[in-house]
């Protein structure tokens, strides 16, 4: 376990009376910290970022907790120290909390919107046109600024069954069929805070994924070249 120096801040809480023990400081505003800025005079922290999701608009909302620590330099110190310990197991992130392998629950119960972009990328990639992956796989709603033209179909009517895209087998676990085409909504998605995880796969497992989506004209031209 890492523990922090906190002489630094003990000094300037006898000094200047300022609470910095954890019981007596309201630490709220740092719970759902998103971003901390330092500049000559500021300590500025975002939280509490709220983001409202329209069909073709984000509405952000955040609080802003602005600390003046007029120079002074212990507790510039002991900043500077949480910064650095925070800035070490940022790194570390990507092994401690990336999905499990094999885990997809996200793929089933978000519609993930496309752009025309992602529908040109998704058409190069399974060799047709644009108009035919419209037709087939994404389910046509354009947003009011043209941005989004739908989103990806599930495999039923059900929305919250598995994306057309999720290929998968008895095992439990389950690969993106298009992953290097797949939309910039799939791409941006975190699992940072997901409360969906399979917690019946382990992060250490090893997974190899299958075979590529293929759309079902290839797959019929397949099956045929082999009766
Ligand atoms: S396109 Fe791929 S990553 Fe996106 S929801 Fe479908 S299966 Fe998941
Ligand atoms: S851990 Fe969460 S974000 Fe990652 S694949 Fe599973 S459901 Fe999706």
């Amino acid at each position: 376990m890492e523990t922090i120096d906190l002489t630094a801040l003990r000094n300037f809480s006898r000094r200047t009376g300022q609470p910095t023990h954890p019981e007596l400081l309201d630490a709220r505003p740092i719970e759902h910290v998103s971003k901390i800025e330092i500049d000559e005079e500021h300590v500025t922290i975002e939280y509490n970022e709220k983001t409202t999701r329209y069909y073709n608009v984000n509405e952000i909302t955040k609080n802003e907790w602005i600390y003046k620590y007029n120079d002074d330099p212990e507790f510039v110190a002991a900043v500077a120290q949480v910064i650095a310990l925070a800035r070490k197991h940022l790194k570390e992130l990507p092994d401690t909390i990336a999905c499990p392998p094999g885990c997809a629950e996200c793929c089933s119960g978000y519609e993930p919107f496309v752009t025309q972009a992602d529908v040109r990328r998704i058409a190069e990639h399974l060799g047709m046109s644009d108009e035919a992956v419209m037709h087939e796989y994404v389910v046509a709603r354009p947003s009011a600024d043209g941005h989004y033209v739908g989103w990806l179909r599930k495999v039923s009517d059900d929305l919250a069954d598995q994306c057309v895209f999720l290929m998968g087998d008895k095992s439990g676990r389950f690969y993106c069929g298009i992953y290097a085409a797949r939309p910039g909504d799939c791409r941006e998605f975190t699992p940072i805070g997901c409360q969906d995880v399979d917690e019946s796969l382990s992060h250490s497992s090893k997974f190899k994924v299958g075979p590529a989506f293929q759309p079902r004209h290839k797959r019929r031209a397949r099956n045929g070249r082999r009766n």
